[in-house]
């Protein structure tokens, strides 16, 4: 096969009509090379040529039997049925809707054939019925052997599917391998078209420590890290210096209430560095909830707009973009500053007003949401790009967004989704990556407590306390509606529970909500129109709500710890003490009591969500789904912990172009070719 055939779509496969193609993309197989990726997860052993007196009722087998007579009774539902034996038996072959020439084609009478199929037994008869195969003896070879079993979908059998991926596994294209065979066997890995050759025709798809395995791990991994690297090439472009004037950032520090912290000082001049140096920044900051990221970008913000430049600001949602515009109005209040705010709803005078306000550079600073980046809106002269909470964004995205920047404009985001070292550098290797470790000195760290859930009366009496006192509360559950699959409790039955008990200070947010129904309900939380709010976990991150001081989360053991440490995040903020229940059902495991301790001991995100990977292993591993990492097919972050490194390694000493024929075959088999766009070199 040539190698570029691999590229073509999967109906250039002989056999393959709009039907099969349209079966198959709901198997992820659009491409002729994607039956390459499309693992077999276990064999089907038809190896053995069975005696009939040896069959096992309900086993695949395979027999060899002389054909005796064709019974066809020509009458509708009664089924076609063709008598065979070997010398130690008897067995009927059943066929339901089937023609009368094809079996008599397929066992000519007197004749042995092979047949391979699931035994039944019926009316103290062996039967075969709908064999997978039946063959002839000169072609028993491609039945009577160890078949590879795909995860087929309907309209596909293993007979169709092994005609369409033989051709492409038994005739895969002699490419350059891009790895040299010292380094192969040095790292226990496989050379590619072996490996490929074997993760199809043995066990070791199901070994994901086996050399073949192990080097599509690889492979995988290198695409990855590769197109980070050419993204980060591209992007970290040379601009123009920019000529920072700090004294308005400075005075702002001063006015602070507070005294920053080591690490956000530390990070404000890693950003500093970055904006007057010769290339473009292209930053992330990565900060546990409540580390202060906000106030850091904005000091950037205002160095950026008093040396001449317009700034945006992106937020995920309207809600948070609206509260980091009222702190900025606040903050900036005696530097005269023209903000704007902008968003999918703002209105259509308004709306022009503030595009031809930004064209003409009269607005130095626009917060809003995507709307920030469609097509016709244009700056007059955009000196920096900062997005808060990212994590939803992935490496297509960043580089979109780059290009819409233009060249001399400066990239930050800030997430604050502490993951593990072998996901940052997957998730984020094109960018450089500031930290901040430390909270703010005078937080008080939260108070975390778990409970079995059927304590629950004890709980009220303190809820009860709390909004006595003004406080305010999330209450989280796992699901919306009650489910009669799932033992967990929802946020609509909990409402109305609660509703009982504290009348009208109890509110309901979830994920099935429009929007604008959201907005509404987070905003009369934050003006504390009410007292409780019930959740599901979908609720926003990012918004400040300084007046919260308890949550309560119900089915903690449900949760991977880096999102209880997210959910109780949202509290404890401000000056007051934070709490954070946990509720179990009863008969925690020893690994769920572990974890509480964890979470009970260390308020450390970053080591919580280390020891989150490790506890609960990555195939576990909820809550990081939306991050992207979900996105390896292959790739274990725990038990591939070291292809990861050499992966990255391997990847920074490339000094060749991508362009080189074997790299962009590489990122072309793992679908990253465009997100580069690798043609364009
Ligand atoms: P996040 O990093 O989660 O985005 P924010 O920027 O929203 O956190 O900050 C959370 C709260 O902490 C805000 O009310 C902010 O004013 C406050 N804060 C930020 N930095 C400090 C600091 N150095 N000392 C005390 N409070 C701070
Ligand atoms: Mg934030």
């Amino acid at each position: 096969m040539k190698k570029d055939f691999l590229f073509s779509e999967i109906n250039k496969l002989k056999g393959v009509g709009p039907q099969l193609s349209k079966y198959l993309k709901r198997k992820r197989i659009e491409k002729v090379k994607d039956i390459i990726l499309n693992l077999p997860y276990s064999e089907t052993d038809r190896s053995k040529i069975v005696k009939l007196n040896h069959l096992e009722i309900g086993k695949i087998q395979s027999i060899k039997v002389l054909v005796k007579k064709l019974n066809f009774p020509r009458v509708r539902n009664l089924p076609n049925k063709i008598e065979c034996e070997d010398e130690t038996g008897k067995i009927e072959i059943v066929y339901f809707n089937s023609r009368e020439g094809y079996l008599r084609k397929l066992f000519p009478l007197n004749k042995f054939v092979i047949v391979s199929g699931k035994v039944s037994f019926f009316k103290k008869k062996y039967q075969i019925t709908n064999p997978d195969y039946v063959t002839t003896i000169e072609k028993q070879d491609y039945v009577v052997k160890n078949i590879p079993k795909y995860n087929l979908t309907k309209g596909i059998n293993e007979k169709k599917y092994r005609l369409i991926s033989e051709q492409v596994i038994n005739d895969l294209p002699n490419i350059d391998d891009w790895l040299e065979f010292d380094f192969i066997k040095k790292n226990n890995l496989e050379r590619w078209k072996e490996g490929i050759k074997r993760l199809h025709n043995s066990r070791d798809s199901k070994n994901i420590n086996s050399k073949s395995y192990r080097r599509l791990v690889f492979d995988e991994l290198c695409a990855n890290f590769l197109t980070l690297s050419e993204n980060r090439k591209r992007i970290k472009k040379r601009k123009s210096p920019k000529i920072i004037n700090n004294q308005y950032s400075e005075n702002i520090i001063n006015e602070l209430p507070f005294e920053l912290t080591n690490s956000q000082k530390k990070v404000l001049k890693d950003i500093y560095i970055d904006l007057s140096s010769e290339n473009r920044m292209f930053r992330i900051i990565q900060g546990d909830v409540g580390s202060g990221k906000t106030i850091v970008s904005l000091l950037s913000i205002i160095s950026i707009i008093k040396s001449g430049y317009q700034c945006a600001l992106m937020c995920p949602t309207e809600i948070l973009a609206k509260q980091h515009y009222n702190l900025s109005k606040k903050i900036f209040k005696n530097y005269s500053l023209n903000i704007e705010f902008l968003t999918g709803k703002t209105e259509y005078k308004k709306r022009k007003r503030i595009l031809d306000n930004l064209k003409d550079g009269n607005i130095e600073l626009i917060i809003g949401t995507h709307s920030l980046f469609q097509k016709k809106i244009h700056f007059k002269k955009l000196g920096l790009i900062v997005i808060d909470e990212q994590h939803k964004f992935g490496v297509q995205q960043r580089s979109d967004l780059a290009k819409k920047g233009g060249d001399d404009c400066d990239v930050l985001l800030m997430s604050a989704t502490p993951i593990p070292r072998t996901m940052m550098m997957s998730l984020y290797g094109d960018m450089d990556i500031s930290k901040i470790t430390e909270k703010p000195a005078r937080r008080k760290k939260i108070i975390t407590l778990s409970k079995p859930e059927k304590k629950i009366k004890e709980l009220w009496p303190f809820i009860k306390k709390q909004i006595e006192k003004n406080n305010q509360i999330f209450w989280v559950c796992p699901l919306i509606e009650d489910s009669p699959f799932l033992n967990y409790s929802s946020a609509k039955k909990k409402f109305e529970l609660i509703n009982k008990k504290f009348p009208n200070r109890v509110s309901l947010i979830h994920g099935s909500l429009k929007r604008d129904e959201k907005d509404i309900i987070l905003e009369n939380f934050l003006n504390r129109n009410t007292s409780i709010l019930v959740s599901t976990t979908v609720i926003e991150v990012g918004i400040d709500f300084p007046n919260a001081n308890l949550i309560i989360i119900e089915n903690a053991n449900k949760f991977g710890l880096a999102q209880l440490h997210q959910l109780r995040g949202r509290v404890g903020r401000g000056e007051k003490q934070g709490t954070c229940i946990l509720l179990f059902k009863d008969g925690l495991s020893k690994n769920a009591v572990k974890r509480i301790k964890i979470l009970k001991e260390s308020d450390d995100g970053f080591f919580i969500a280390e020891e989150d990977l490790k506890l609960r292993g990555f195939g576990d591993l909820v809550g990081y789904q939306q991050s992207g990492v979900k996105n390896f097919r292959f790739a274990d972050p725990v038990i591939h912990q070291d292809l990861f490194t050499l992966a990255e390694k391997y990847v920074h000493n490339i000094n060749e172009k991508v362009n080189q024929n074997k790299y962009s075959f590489l990122l072309k088999l793992f679908d990253r070719a465009e997100i580069i766009n690798v043609s364009e070199y």
